[in-house]
């Protein structure tokens, strides 16, 4: 942190998209030949009054030699033990990655995940509340536990080569905040002087995630705008343009909220604007930026016109 460019001199990934996508390895460690990493970190994000359910857990791994791994991209998990529905060891599983592209260390010897305690019901016998094995193997984990990794994988939720020329748009919910958390990191360490929103969807203020990072960063860059959407403690104030469940206030009316301003930067042919969270998440997002858009003469499909342009990124799960 604290490295300051001028615009000119932005340090740009790649000079273009493409080639961003293309230099950008992946899979470089399989199951059969897992990287062995260490905690360094497992610290609670979340109210520790909210018990085993919204416990969500910032987790930093430090590695030896290599596993290079930028904001978007995901890292593979392999949960000790065998999995009770295929009696096969468990399979990895992806976690996007919270940390900028040097790690949390900027030492490019870390990466780091968001992860929250999750619980499933098996709609065949009809239990509740079963923890799910990989989320709960490392909510659990200690200091210099060693953990097996795959990957890095992903390429289609990066931030462009050309990021310097853009402004952007990032719209989260839960623990979809992972990539956003880096990515603004890594903006801000080169210099970044443009547009950048994030509006972040939890379901309590104390579930807040990172949030004294981003107040940081609002107070430090004007032009960053950092919005949440606290669904079970604050009501939706226009509940007759954007529905939602039980009138909760969602991402999606935060963005109806602030359309004005929202629209004038996705008007500008240079924004991006990348969603990542729960999947639906999109299902009420698209038609509020379909209203924008035909409000201001754009079309009646302005999320399918943003989409086509390479303009919008979605990463639901
Ligand atoms: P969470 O704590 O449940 O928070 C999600 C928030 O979104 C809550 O406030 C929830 O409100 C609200 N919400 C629910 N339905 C919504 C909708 N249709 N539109 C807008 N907002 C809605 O989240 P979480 O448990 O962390 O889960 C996050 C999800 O993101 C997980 O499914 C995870 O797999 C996924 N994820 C994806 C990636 C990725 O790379 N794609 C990365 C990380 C996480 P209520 O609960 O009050 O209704």
């Amino acid at each position: 942190m604290g490295v300051s460019f001028q615009v000119s001199k932005f340090v740009i990934l790649s000079p273009s998209m493409e080639n961003t996508q293309k230099s950008i390895p992946i899979n470089l460690y399989r199951i059969s030949s897992p990287l062995a990493v260490e905690v360094i970190e497992n610290r609670r994000l979340t109210a520790e009054s909210r018990g085993r359910k919204n416990d969500v857990r910032h987790l930093v791994f430090k590695f030896n030699g290599s596993y290079p791994c930028i904001p978007g991209q995901s890292a593979g998990i392999l949960p000790p033990g065998i999995d009770s529905r295929t009696k096969r060891p468990n399979s990895p599983r992806l976690y996007s990655v919270a940390s900028p592209s040097t790690g949390d260390h900027g030492d490019g010897k870390t990466f780091s995940l968001c992860v929250t305690r999750h619980f499933w019901e098996n709609p065949q016998t009809g239990e509740k509340d079963l923890p799910g094995a990989a989320s709960n193997y490392l909510c659990d984990l200690r200091v210099g536990d060693k953990v097996k990794v795959t990957g890095p994988t992903g390429k289609h939720f990066l931030l462009p080569g050309d990021f310097g020329v853009r402004d952007f748009i990032f719209v989260a919910t839960g623990t979809g905040i992972a990539p956003f958390r880096g990515m603004l990191i890594d903006l801000f360490q080169q210099g970044y002087e443009r547009n950048v929103w994030l509006i972040l969807g939890v379901p309590y203020k104390d579930c807040l995630l990172y949030d004294d990072e981003f107040r940081a960063f609002a107070v430090k860059y004007p032009k960053f705008t950092y919005l949440t959407a606290i669904s079970r403690e604050e009501n939706n104030p226009f509940s007759s343009e954007v529905q939602t469940r039980q009138n909760k206030m969602y991402v999606q009316v935060r963005m109806y909220e602030y359309r004005e301003k929202l629209l004038k930067i996705l008007s500008g042919s240079n924004s991006m604007m990348y969603l990542c969270g729960l999947k639906g998440m999109e299902e009420g997002i698209f038609p509020v930026l379909n209203a924008l858009g035909k409000g201001a003469g754009i079309g009646d499909s302005f999320a399918e016109k943003l989409k086509a342009d390479q303009r919008l990124r979605v990463e639901v799960y």
